[in-house]
């Protein structure tokens, strides 16, 4: 199958020259790295134990689809890449991939490069390779400064290494960085979870992830579970820490931007914001996903195929998804309603009467009774969920998606 975006008109020449095109002008770049240390027990993103002789081979292969979708970039503003464990990457194809992309792609408007990485691996060459490549940001998984509920994730890392970690990036150069935390960990407490919050809040970060433990089907967490092996935490628990966190967390100046989100002002993820606001990006890596001029697809998610099927430079798509009106404002409604910004409620009804009639009054009739519930707040030009209807985004999600499409 030919990969959608060679059905697209590129944005520029392939000699570099700019080419105005309405259709596809993207300035946002996601690169996934597959490889990690170990399968953490509740994680579902690809990844595979990190064996260091196929990292040659794998950036070889990136650099290829780099090369490939340089006609669809604009000047790129923000570049994401995630895993896996992209810190895992030996120090030098690290240099070569920066080198690819500052010779591939305009990078002059550039305003946030992040890069996650495992605290163990953020060394001071690594971290000096990146500032120089350009990385403004570091992503940590840090999800507990608890040892034991570390292990109960079968997440590999000594939490004290998570300041020296930050220390080495500042230290090197980069400016900006966020932490993941996870609660609702079986044996966790809310004052385990407060606790964490307070060691992430004394590394005087200006950006925190905080993440609801779910059990992924497929993961070996979801096993353990169904075996009896571990407890869920108790939902007075998790709706307790929930609530416990945006509360702390505003105390040192991060406010909530997206329900997992927390940054302190002009600090949030710009990437991660093209995502939720419905933008542009491109996408390189083994499953990685892109979004461009309404058409989505997916990069074939195992290695093996990723490194040995080859069209023109472009990874072998799966998942591809044709613009399609009704699923490009469904998708509008389900990440735009996760952010504290909501949503401006004219453009969304115009759009949904345009597509379907009586569309429009069942996404308002839905509103009404959303806001009559406390779930959203009472303003009427934005839909933006209220801090109860934070607790149910989802379920207030599903009824918005449902009132647009009933099929
Ligand atoms: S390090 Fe991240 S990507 Fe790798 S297995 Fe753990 S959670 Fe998944």
């Amino acid at each position: 199958m030919p990969h959608p975006l060679s059905q697209l008109p590129p944005s520029r020449t392939h000699a570099g020259a700019f080419l105005p095109s309405p259709r596809a002008d993207v300035s946002s770049l996601y690169i996934h790295v597959p490889f990690c240390f170990h399968k953490c027990h509740y994680c579902d993103f690809y990844s595979l134990v990190d064996t260091r002789d196929r990292q040659p081979a794998f950036v070889a292969r990136l650099i290829d689809e780099l090369r490939a979708l340089r006609p669809w970039a604009a000047p790129l503003r923000t570049i994401f890449v995630g895993g896996g464990t992209p810190s895992l990457l030996a120090v030098p194809l690290w240099e070569e991939l920066l080198a690819c992309l500052s010779s591939t792609f305009d990078l002059s408007q550039l305003s946030e490069f992040t890069v996650e990485c495992n605290p163990e691996t953020v060394t001071p060459g690594l971290a000096a390779a990146l500032a120089s490549g350009g990385v403004t940001r570091l992503s940590m998984g840090a999800q507990s400064f608890d040892r034991a509920h570390l292990k109960t994730l079968e997440r590999w890392h000594d939490p004290d290494k998570v300041p020296e970690a930050l220390e080495t990036a500042r230290v090197a150069g980069i400016a900006r960085a966020s932490i993941d935390l996870i609660f609702g960990i079986p044996g966790q407490s809310v004052a385990d979870w407060e606790r964490d919050l307070r060691t992430a809040l004394s590394l005087e970060l200006s950006h925190l992830s905080c993440y609801n433990l779910t059990y992924e089907p497929g993961t070996a967490m979801t096993a353990r579970l169904s075996r009896g092996q571990v407890t869920q935490a108790p939902e007075d628990d998790e709706v307790e820490m929930f609530r416990l966190t945006p509360a702390l967390l505003a105390a040192s100046g991060l406010r909530r931007y997206e329900v997992s989100n927390f940054a302190a002002p002009g600090d949030e993820c710009r990437h991660n914001l093209v995502y939720w606001r419905q933008g542009q990006w491109l996408a390189a890596g083994p499953s990685a996903s892109g979004h461009v001029a309404g058409t989505r697809w997916k990069n074939a998610p195992r290695l093996d195929d990723y490194l040995s099927r080859n069209e023109s430079g472009f990874a072998p798509a799966v998942d591809v998804e044709p613009p399609d009106p009704v699923r490009a404002l469904a998708e509008v409604l389900m990440t735009g309603l996760r952010l504290s910004e909501g949503l401006g409620t004219e453009p969304i009804l115009t759009r949904a009467e345009q597509l379907a009639p009586g569309a429009a009054d069942r996404l308002q009739h839905t509103a009404d009774a959303a806001r009559r519930a406390g779930l959203l707040e009472p303003e009427t030009d934005v839909w933006r969920l209220s801090e109860p209807g934070l607790l149910v985004s989802q379920s207030v999600i599903v009824d918005f998606m449902t009132a647009l499409d009933p099929a």
